[in-house]
């Protein structure tokens, strides 16, 4: 039944107009918007319907499963504690430690590549953050990481050594380019210093101080 959206009183069509008129407030409203709203309305009673029936169903339909395992309503689970929680979990990982060890170097294993680039984004993510936090660590833990950086190159001495050729193999030219700007540029700060004068062997294991502060700093 339409009715008015004014008051809620019931309306009445004036059909050759195309409006609808409200008996109780006097409004007159156009027949098409009003027959949408009623449209609406019918339908979202439709559809609560639909869903009613629907929930009737599933309780009927859980009712029926219950009743088909007793047992299980009888000895409802117990409720553990947080702490007992994480006691089952320390015990499963001890029980199973050799599986679930496997189980994770074997997923490893299988998405390397994905790792690798989920290692990749998160870096570039936060670049600034792991940068610092490495910085903070190696200050506070220099002797620890010297000790660990000696044993690792003392460990991989070969494979580095190996790296080290290939990387020399590849990038030979601009390597060798770039060795040549270094002695030349080496060699114009030295001769620029009392000690490398132009009367004096030119000698660049003595450069000046300040070709050494260039050296280290720009190079
Ligand atoms: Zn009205």
């Amino acid at each position: 039944m339409t009715v008015c959206p004014r008051c809620s009183y019931s309306l009445v069509l004036l059909g050759k107009r195309r409006r609808y008129k409200c008996a109780k407030c006097g409004g007159l409203f156009l027949q098409k918007p009003i027959e949408d709203i009623e449209f609406r309305r019918w339908n979202e009673k439709q559809r609560e319907f639909a869903r009613e029936d629907l929930k009737r169903d599933f309780e009927e339909l859980w009712k029926s499963y219950k009743a088909l395992n007793p047992i299980r309503r009888e000895h409802p689970r117990l409720k553990l504690s947080e702490e007992d929680k994480k006691q089952k979990c320390k015990e499963h990982y001890q029980k199973n430690r050799n599986r679930i060890l496997q189980q994770n170097r074997l997923w490893v294993q299988k998405n390397k590549e994905k790792l690798s680039e989920h290692k990749k984004q998160y870096y570039q993510q936060n670049k600034d953050k792991i940068i610092s936090k490495r910085k903070e660590y190696y200050l506070n833990n220099k002797e620890k990481v010297k000790e660990r950086m000696k044993l690792w190159w003392a460990n991989n001495r070969d494979a580095t050594r190996i790296a080290k050729r290939e990387y020399y193999v590849r990038f030979k030219k601009r390597i060798n380019a770039k060795a040549r700007i270094r002695y030349g540029l080496r060699k114009a700060f030295a001769l620029q210093t009392p000690e490398n004068d132009t009367y004096k062997p030119y000698n660049p294991d003595s450069p000046s101080q300040m070709a050494e502060f260039y050296f280290n700093n720009y190079f």
